[in-house]
């Protein structure tokens, strides 16, 4: 492994899900639901296979049916204008889009500010890119509960002559954090006046609850031209393994986006587009009834884990629960969740990965609660043991 990899290793999603098959436990640890999504969208997908439609190389930005699909889920949900042809590229998933964009649009020392905890791909596709990660720390608004937070002005210190973009994630996962209009202005406003480009992953912008709500950065002045906005299949519609994803950008921003994608994976696999083409055609209501099933796993998942003695961080959105392992007497989240299996029969994952700052995500560990409803109470009554 080269030295700007030599720090990665396996990921933690790998490593937990590895344990959780070794030791029988139950999976809370990588996010992928234990429920697929709908019946009609993976018979679309095996039409598309029987009859040959994506079975061959297809198109190197995706097929024009899914582009359009994209550029009218954006026109639909977000009055956001974008041209199939020029300002929307499918990927393979939106990990692929992180890196194509990050690889596409910094040069070598480039600073890329990214919100800490980040996903653990960001800070490995930085490396790749060459560039350097400036991690700007979300904190919890009350210690052991309470939604983790922005700090405008930590973000605002934290841009330098150096920096090149803005990495930013809402909603955003390990904490479940949504952004509120507030606060997307605030980065808009710093974004346009210190001419940075943003790159906002928000692959779980459907995944919000309450009276939360998402706003792509992209709807804010002067953002449409510098911000590159990735979405995936995996999450709004639980197909995590098929790897579907897109970015919608200016013209600019996309083809040097698309310039990279080229020489990562040339294409995305070919049938699936056609089968998430027919899921994002799906009438809003299909949106609304899942984001009401999530919402009562995540009470679900909560009650138990208050029940277990955890702090809860309840989230706004995405499907994590970040909890506080110190009320029960912890205090390092990675032997905590090395434990865990054997204490307890459950696989959790350590928010220590997602930080530069380790001390300070030391005790956060995050569960997932895209699960059955049955899974979910089996594995709140085993966690009170600890
Ligand atoms: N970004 C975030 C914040 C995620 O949580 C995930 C999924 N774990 C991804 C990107 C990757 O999405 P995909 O599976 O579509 O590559
Ligand atoms: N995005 C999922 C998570 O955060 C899993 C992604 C992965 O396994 N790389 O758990």
């Amino acid at each position: 492994l080269n030295r700007r990899l030599a720090e990665f290793g396996t990921t933690i999603f790998a490593e937990m899900s590895a344990l959780a098959v070794r030791t029988g436990a139950i999976n809370l640890g990588q996010g992928f639901p234990d429920t697929d999504g709908p019946e009609e969208v993976r018979e679309a997908a095996v039409r598309a296979l029987r009859d040959g439609r994506g079975n061959q190389y297809p198109p190197g930005p995706g097929i024009p049916e899914l582009r359009a699909a994209v550029a009218d889920h954006q026109r639909r949900h977000y009055a956001l204008s974008y041209d199939p042809d020029t300002e929307v590229l499918v990927t393979a998933g939106a990990t692929e889009a992180v890196a194509a964009a990050l690889l596409a649009l910094l040069e070598p020392g480039d600073e890329v500010i990214a919100l800490e905890p980040y996903y653990d791909s960001y800070a490995a596709c930085i490396a790749m890119a060459g560039g350097t990660r400036v991690p700007v720390t979300l904190r919890p608004s009350a210690e052991g509960h309470g939604p983790f937070r922005l700090d405008l002005d930590e973000l605002r210190d934290a841009v330098t002559d150096r920096t090149r973009l803005l990495l930013i994630n809402t909603p955003h996962n390990p904490t479940g954090t949504v952004l509120t209009r507030e606060e997307l202005a605030a980065v808009a406003e710093l974004a346009v006046e210190r001419d940075l480009l943003v790159v906002t992953d928000e692959v779980y912008e459907h995944l919000v609850f309450d009276d939360a709500e998402h706003a792509p950065l992209a709807t804010f002045p002067g953002m449409r031209e510098r911000t590159v906005t990735i979405s995936s299949a995996g999450k709004t519609y639980s197909f995590t393994g098929w790897k579907v994803g897109w970015v919608t950008a200016a013209p600019a921003l996309l083809t040097a986006v698309r310039s990279a994608k080229q020489y990562l994976t040339f294409v995305s696999a070919g049938p699936f587009q056609y089968a998430v083409a027919e899921a994002l055609a799906l009438p809003d209501s299909y949106v609304a009834a899942f984001r009401k099933e999530l919402q009562a796993k995540r009470d679900l998942l909560a009650a138990g884990l208050a029940e277990a003695g955890f702090g809860v961080h309840r989230p706004a959105g995405t499907y994590f629960i970040t909890t506080d392992i110190r009320p029960l007497g912890h205090s390092d989240g990675f032997a905590f969740c090395r434990a865990l299996p054997e204490r307890a029969g459950v696989v959790a994952v350590p928010n220590a990965v997602f930080y530069d700052h380790r001390e300070t995500g030391a005790p956060f560990v995050r569960f997932a609660f895209c699960k059955r409803d049955d899974v979910l109470r089996e594995a709140a009554g085993r966690l009170r043991v600890l």
